[in-house]
């Protein structure tokens, strides 16, 4: 050997050299190739060069690079050479080799693989007589000619709407010949193909094909090294935060194939079911095929196992006589080698001790294992897999919770479409899958009309072009949205993702006909009142009527959510303004209310005349008569709120929009809003204009309301107090906390607080009892988190609304990003989203100081969020290593944010 430093290690039956332990060495790949081998797995001997190689071609250049490695890959091929009983570059009977990427992280599509290396015009016909078989030897060569001409040599489309070279060359040699599929071309044709493509490189490239196998090991190493830094894979890596330096390492390993004729196969399996998590294992696999074959879907692939493949054809209505005849399980057509399957799928699995996908080839009657890795799977799968290795003794409480995406706990908290009634259904178009969850109702087109239905006890889907602000109410009584225009943040699919709705939209082939009130798609046509059903976690649209069945949350997502609480610390609110929010909120495992945003109550029925005529009010004894008539339906939604959230916390804020907000702004909504309050519309039009900010959410909104008008704190903490003493008088156990929003200085919360504790004063000496509350602030301005210290002195609470600590921070409303925050994350200048993800440098050192400043005056300060930050699992564990007590989210994300504190508790 002529370095010091040990770049290539084999694995083999003889010996092994690499381990899964060496994963940042030996890339995922092969790593685990070197783990099956140590555990007596059969798998085609090879070696893997290091990423410390690949760093060294990045630094040093390739001569430098291969100078290092070069005696070691030739040791390397002289062990596979011995292993597998063949030489490389021998004519009669050659040895073939793959060549394959692998960095320490998976980076899907960063290079394609290259086999069948070391054929050339000589060896392919050795490799004919040794199968035998001579359109199995041309169709490999052709296959890498092809590959390595793409990949090696670089034969691109020259354009890239172009088709691809080779086969074009292939359509036209199938033209020639008559013929339709590649698999009809015979050893001739294929023949003359690999002249073909020859000629073509030579043409384009300017370069002869290698015919040397030593150059064309060379040449695939060297593609390799270099596809680490091609454009695709550097992008990969920043978006993935996948370090530059961690290089590819190359695994080089030998061939063995599963088209040798009919005691050859391919395939793939899972060790449990990858969609249910059902612990049985299953796999596909086709008989004298190449893996390729497989996925391609050109044949109908076998099942492995006997009772997968009796299930599957019960699915495909396929008798079992003919399954048994032309679509056996390898269970039944090679019970031996089935044995030995299922005896390396148990010991991986257990070893790994996760669900594996694997990769496998029967040669002749021999079994290969060609890849190990951790199997993708649903959200279902997820829990399902975690929560049964946690009871079979295989993992322990720690890594069942780790195993778990949080977000893919939304799989299965929205309805879902009964699977028996899914067999039968039709697609009819497709969106995007904007808002998880199933629903099936009658079409209405306008968004008044969803509501008047709706309350006649009907199921409605709303189908719209898009949707507006004025829509809210129609879509907050439809079952699900359907919208023909619009991305996943457009004003139906946020507003539909925060009411938990189903919802979705941009289905570019709907066409909406307000007028006629009809759908179209293609050539169908649909009128008011058709039902149809839509799928928000698949973006599909279904003709007709489905069954829906309800989340199921007992089972095995009830016992992870258990043990979620039993290890996290943070505790979760839920963000609710209504009891029906608040009960779904409790079902879900909310520890309390952390944010009850009292303006949405404005908008129910017809409380928002009365709401106008507050605004409309010359005087303050104007406003006070129309408060009072806002007073009682307050102090009903309190107790309501009271009530369902018996025992817990209720964080009820005072109104904080702007009141521009509560007015029409088109001269139709003026005139009706005129009628209504017997004024003429020129003098709406006037408040309206009166109302109108620059920037309304740097305007009058939040407590500087509160502050002008102090009669409206004044009702607000009224209807509070009134409501829990009611609502204690029928037995509720009530822990009310009243929160000021938009506090940015002291005396502010100072002003409302003298407020609120007057009317509390007033209102317990008129009932002769009192009750106690909580009278804290939001921090939602970057002044308030500065002084914290002043603030918390007075306040007994803060909880952060980054929402608007976010906007404020970074200078941007989040009614306006949308013009250019995809630009910025698509060019790397944000990682994500900040009103999605917490910017944790920015407003999250914000939050970090704001919390230790309110501990430093008052130590046992109760601090929250309760912006939308609460839902994100990565904002999560950021507000569970700044110390916060609860986070605070929709109730559809309770479940998510609970997963996500105790992977938080758990990563210490
Ligand atoms: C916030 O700003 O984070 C918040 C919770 O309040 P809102 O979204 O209502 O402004
Ligand atoms: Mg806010």
């Amino acid at each position: 050997m002529s370095s010091a430093h040990q770049y290539v290690y084999v694995f083999g039956s003889s010996r092994t050299e690499g381990s899964a332990a060496m994963k940042n060495l030996l890339g995922g790949k092969g790593a685990n190739l070197a783990e099956m081998c140590r555990l007596g797995i059969t798998v085609p001997s090879g070696f893997t060069i290091s990423t410390e190689a690949c760093t060294v071609f990045t630094e040093q250049g390739r001569d430098a690079a291969l100078a290092l490695i070069r005696d070691e890959v030739l040791q390397g091929v002289a062990f596979v050479e011995q292993e597998m009983g063949k030489r490389f570059g021998n004519a009669d009977d050659p040895l073939l080799l793959s060549v394959r990427s692998g960095a320490r992280a998976s980076m899907p599509g960063m290079m394609d693989t290259i086999l069948n290396l070391g054929l050339n015009d000589e060896a392919v016909e050795g490799l004919a007589r040794k199968a035998g078989n001579e359109r199995f030897a041309w169709d490999s060569y052709r296959r890498f000619v092809q590959m390595y001409g793409d990949v090696v040599m670089g034969l691109k489309p020259a354009k890239k709407e172009d088709h691809d070279p080779f086969e074009v060359v292939i359509d036209m040699v199938k033209a020639q010949r008559g013929v339709q599929l590649d698999t009809e071309l015979d050893a001739a044709d294929l023949k003359e193909l690999v002249a073909r493509f020859k000629a073509l490189i030579r043409a384009r490239i300017g370069r002869d094909f290698p015919t040397d196998p030593w150059d064309q090991l060379w040449g695939a190493i060297v593609a390799v090294f270099e596809s680490w830094n091609n454009d695709r894979a550097r992008v990969y890596r920043e978006l993935n935060d996948i370090p530059q330096s961690w290089g590819t390492a190359v695994n080089v390993q030998a061939m063995v194939f599963g088209n040798l004729g009919d005691s050859s196969a391919t395939g793939v399996a899972f060790t449990r079911d990858a969609g249910t998590g059902e612990d049985l294992f299953n796999g596909e696999f086709l008989v004298n095929a190449q893996g390729e074959d497989v996925v391609a879907g050109i044949r109908t692939p076998q099942q492995v196992s006997t009772l997968g493949s009796q299930r599957w054809a019960r699915l495909a209505q396929v008798s079992e006589d003919e399954r048994r005849a032309r679509y056996p399980s390898l269970e039944e057509l090679m019970p031996g080698l089935y044995a030995e399957l299922l005896h390396a799928e148990t010991t991986l699995e257990n070893h790994f001790k996760d669900m594996q996908d694997l990769e496998f080839t029967i040669q002749e009657g021999k079994l290969w294992m060609l890849q190990t890795r951790n199997g993708k799977r649903t959200g279902a799968a997820m829990v399902r897999i975690a929560m049964e290795m946690l009871r079979q003794g295989m993992i322990d409480e720690a890594t069942a919770l780790q195993r778990v995406v949080p977000d893919r706990l939304n799989d299965l908290l929205h309805p879902v479409f009964d699977t028996h009634a899914l067999r039968e259904a039709m697609v009819i178009a497709r969106g995007l899958p904007a808002s998880p969850g199933a629903a099936s109702g009658q079409i209405v087109f306008f968004a008044d009309e969803a509501e008047d239905w709706a309350q006649r006890g009907l199921a409605v889907v709303l189908v719209r072009q898009e949707t507006s602000p004025e829509d809210l109410r129609g879509m907050s009584v439809a079952k699900g949205i359907l919208t023909a225009r619009g991305g996943m943040t457009s004003h139906a699919a946020v507003v539909a993702r925060g009411m938990g709705k189903c919802c979705v939209c941009g289905a570019g082939a709907v066409h909406v006909d307000m007028k006629a009130r009809t759908m179209t798609i293609g050539d169908q046509v649909y009128a008011e009142g058709d039902w149809i059903s839509l799928d928000g976690s698949t973006g599909e649209v279904y003709a007709g009527r489905l069954a829906t069945q309800d989340a199921e949350l007992s089972g095995d997502f009830g016992a992870l959510m258990a043990l979620a609480d039993k290890h996290r610390r943070l505790e979760v609110r839920a963000n609710a303004d209504t009891p029906e929010e608040a009960v779904i909120a409790r079902r879900f495992g909310a520890t309390g209310i952390g944010l009850c945003r009292t303006e949405h109550m404005f908008f129910e029925g017809d409380r928002i005349n009365a709401v106008r005529e507050m605004i409309l009010a010359d005087d303050e004894a104007g406003r006070r008569k129309a408060l009072a008539k806002l007073l009682p339906m307050q102090r009903g939604d309190f107790e309501g709120l009271f009530a369902a959230m018996t025992g817990l916390p209720v964080t009820i804020r005072l109104l904080d929009p702007p009141l521009h907000e509560f007015v029409p702004h088109d001269e139709a909504g003026q005139q009706v809003m005129a009628q209504q309050m017997g004024v003429s519309p020129g003098r709406i039009r006037m408040r309206v204009d009166e109302l109108r900010e620059a920037n309304p959410m740097l305007g009058h909104r939040g407590c500087r309301l509160g502050i002008t008008f102090p009669e409206i704190t004044e009702m607000q903490a009224r209807a509070v107090f009134e409501a829990a003493l009611e609502a204690r008088a029928k037995g509720a156990v009530v822990k009310a906390e009243i929160m000021v929003p938009l506090v940015g200085t002291v005396r502010e919360f100072n002003a409302q607080a003298a407020v609120i504790r007057k009317v509390a004063a007033e209102v317990f000496a008129q009932r002769g009892e009192s009750i106690d509350y909580l009278l804290g602030t939001m921090i939602e301005t970057p002044r308030a988190a500065l002084v914290a210290d002043s603030i918390g002195r007075q306040a007994e609470f803060f909880s952060f609304g980054t929402n608007d600590l976010t906007q404020m921070t970074m200078g941007f409303s989040r009614d306006d990003a949308g013009s250019f925050l995809p630009d910025y994350l698509k060019r790397g200048l944000y990682e994500h989203d900040p009103f999605r993800s917490i910017d944790q440098k920015g407003v999250g050192a914000l939050v970090e100081m704001a919390v230790a400043k309110g501990r430093s005056v008052r130590p046992d300060i109760e601090v929250g969020v309760c912006g939308e930050h609460g839902g994100d699992p990565a904002s999560v564990a950021f507000f569970h290593r700044a110390g916060l007590d609860y986070v605070s989210c929709s109730p559809f994300r309770v479940p998510i944010a609970r997963l996500a504190a105790a992977q938080a508790a758990i990563a210490g």
